[in-house]
């Protein structure tokens, strides 16, 4: 029912992989501060700030390191100070939909999330079921998400795949077929993805979204170089803010189509994840 929604709307360009969308980009933040912090382009940090900023939300609901390094916590950010505390990527998934309902005070939210929490908060807001605290979502943004794991192995995979402390790692990364830690000491270490793909979430192997079909912009790495993102936009409020953030001189943005390896190997990834997911097969009561 979901993919014929976009199907519908003839101002989408309609892709079996990626879902509709208004167009697609390779981009990357013009802000020193938060190329600091950012995982790749920096985009998700920098629309969020442009949200915040130009008051069109007053919170947003996004997810930083917990006490525990790489733990990821799910946080209500309401001042502009705070956000770049949740710039990177944390690979264990997160409870954020645990905490939307706090933010039901604000009158306009936006939130982060992987495909299958913007999955549930299309479906909350489709059939709301009275409950108030989806009203106030006015923006979603979406990250490409090949698979999350436990925070309990995401511990795991780093003690036994590269017999490294949490504490040692500075940064996570998923990246042309291997996982990639970058440590404290400066160096760099990768494993093949197929060799952690066992400590992934058993869920993780049923899903067939990989760029968050239904939000409003959708965020990730694949088809960018390094330092850039790959960009979506699929509705028309998502498309004219992250126009207008370009034209504020805070993105510099390219066509996705005109980058190498771009669009191309985008939905070709996503479209081997759709085929090659586990189907959820529903036992007849
Ligand atoms: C579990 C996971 C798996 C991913 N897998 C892929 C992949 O296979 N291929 C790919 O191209 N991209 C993947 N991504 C997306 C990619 O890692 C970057 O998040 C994306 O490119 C945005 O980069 P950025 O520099 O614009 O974001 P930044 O400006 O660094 O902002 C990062 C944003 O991500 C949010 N965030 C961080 N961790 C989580 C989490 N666990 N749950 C929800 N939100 C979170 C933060 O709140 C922050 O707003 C994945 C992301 C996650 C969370
Ligand atoms: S692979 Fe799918 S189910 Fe797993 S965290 Fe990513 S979006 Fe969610």
């Amino acid at each position: 029912a979901g993919l014929s929604i976009s199907k519908v709307d003839k101002s989408l360009t309609f892709s079996d992989k990626i879902n509709g969308y208004k167009n697609a980009y390779s981009a990357s933040t013009t802000n020193e501060e938060i190329k600091k912090v950012r995982q790749d382009g920096g985009i998700v940090t920098a629309l969020l700030e442009f949200l915040l900023k130009k008051k069109l939300v007053d919170a947003i609901v996004a997810v930083k390191h917990a006490d525990d390094l790489w733990k990821p916590e799910p946080v209500i950010v309401d001042d502009v100070k705070d956000l770049y505390k949740t710039g990177g990527t944390k690979y264990a998934n997160a409870s954020t939909l645990a905490i939307i309902d706090q933010a039901k005070k604000y009158e306009n939210i936006a939130v982060v999330g992987t495909p299958c929490m913007i999955t549930a908060l299309k479906k909350g807001s489709l059939y709301p079921g009275g409950l108030p605290f989806f009203k106030n979502i006015k923006y979603t943004i979406g990250l490409f998400c090949m698979e999350a794991f436990s925070f309990e192995n995401v511990f795991n995979l780093t003690g036994e795949k590269f017999e490294k402390n949490l504490e040692e790692v500075t940064k996570m990364d998923i990246s042309g077929g291997k996982f990639i830690i970058s440590l404290k000491s400066g160096e760099v270490e990768k494993v093949p993805l197929k060799e952690v793909k066992s400590y992934a979430r058993p869920n993780c192997h049923y899903c067939e979204d990989l760029t968050a079909d239904y939000a409003d912009i959708s965020v990730g790495s694949i088809g960018s170089p390094s330092g850039w993102s790959s960009v979506i936009t699929r509705s028309k409020q998502g498309h004219k803010i992250y126009k207008d953030a370009v034209k504020a001189g805070l993105i510099e943005s390219k066509n996705l189509k005109d980058i190498k390896p771009g669009l191309g190997l985008l939905e070709r990834i996503a479209g081997s994840k759709r085929k090659g997911c586990k189907p959820i097969i529903l036992e007849k009561s």
